[in-house]
């Protein structure tokens, strides 16, 4: 029987992540099938009840449902209950167990990005949503000893923070208003940016106008595609890097809990690479950008070596 594995967002588009996880399936000789299912918030219970089902090795959840989905799957594991969001489900007999590879994948990003400096104790996180969730449960592990948060609805960063209350009691971890005056005071004060907000996913637009940004920042953005922050940190003399490297580390890790199996991690870059040479639409919904380097240590755009028309 031919297994399958589904990535249920809305949109989902075409998916890097399908191209990726297909070639790694094919690649081991395992018979699956990667799927997308386009569900929206309403069909959502019912596209996790099919997964019960024996033909299923697991599923990928993106945007919008990372969080709503932990209250769908009969168990979490311990860093998903953490967190409050899921981006990756396996299933034991019948029961659904839910996961989070996006910290495994953010990490290998970040420590990328930082490259041989400190690693920085403070960082601003735009964005609120399931990505962010997991880039701030990974923040407090690391040590950060601050982290704001800024989100276009100030209430849902307000429950982020009450959401890690506990485990960033040690540390100063707060929501703040989305306004251009506080966003600029905060990041004149950080090393760190991470964009987790789907803005500039699709046009031409940015959470962060480029006068803002000062130079010498760190700058992730989750957003796999060349975007304007990105172009705009670079030439504001940032450090920046896409979300090619967490996409591809969060799969491989989700393809190890479907399959047991080790994931041919350069066959999935090498996937990547081609899928959005070929202009094929991420699996978190990004539009592909330019063909990137290939390789992990190429992706981070160094401001002495910034292509303007280019990110990573
Ligand atoms: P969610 O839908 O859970 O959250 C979306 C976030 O974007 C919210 O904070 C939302 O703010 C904000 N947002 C949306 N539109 C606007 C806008 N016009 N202005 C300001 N803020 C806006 O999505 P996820 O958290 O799952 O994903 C967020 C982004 O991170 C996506 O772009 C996704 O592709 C990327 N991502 C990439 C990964 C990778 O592996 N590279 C992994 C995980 C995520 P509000 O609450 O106010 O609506």
């Amino acid at each position: 029987m031919t297994r399958r594995v589904v990535l249920i967002g809305h949109p989902v588009a075409h998916s890097l992540s399908g191209a990726m996880h297909q070639a790694a399936f094919d690649a081991l000789k395992i018979d699956a099938r990667y799927e997308l299912w386009d569900r929206t918030a309403a069909q959502l219970a019912d596209a996790i009840e099919e997964l019960r089902d024996d033909a299923f090795l697991g599923a990928n959840v993106t945007v919008p449902h990372k969080e709503r989905v932990a209250s769908l799957v009969d168990r979490l594991t311990d860093e998903a209950h953490a967190i409050g969001a899921v981006n990756t489900i396996t299933r034991e007999g019948k029961k659904l167990v839910g996961h989070n590879t996006d910290v495994h994948g953010f990490m290998v990003a970040l420590d990328q990005l930082v490259g041989r400096q400190k690693m920085p104790r403070y960082a601003v996180v735009l964005g609120a949503g399931g990505g962010a969730r997991a880039i701030v449960f990974t923040l407090i592990r690391e040590g950060f000893q601050r982290v704001i948060v800024f989100n276009r609805h100030l209430h849902r960063a307000e429950a982020l923070v009450r959401h890690f209350a506990r485990s960033a009691s040690h540390m100063d971890l707060r929501a703040m208003p989305w306004h251009e005056s506080i966003i600029e005071s905060e990041l004149a004060k950080t090393k760190l940016l991470v964009n987790a907000t789907s803005v500039g996913l699709a046009g031409d637009a940015t959470p962060v106008p480029g006068e803002l940004l000062p130079p010498d920042l760190l700058v992730l953005d989750l957003i796999y595609s060349a975007t304007r922050l990105q172009r705009e940190a670079a030439a504001a003399g940032d450090t920046v890097l896409d979300g090619e490297i967490m996409l591809l580390h969060q799969g491989a890790a989700a393809f190890e809990l479907w399959t047991g199996q080790q994931a041919p991690l350069e066959l999935m870059r090498d996937a990547l690479a081609t899928a959005r040479a070929g202009g094929l639409r991420s699996a978190e919904g990004e539009p592909a950008g330019d063909t990137g380097p290939a390789g992990d240590e190429a992706a981070v755009t160094a401001p002495a070596a910034v292509d303007h028309g280019a990110s990573g």
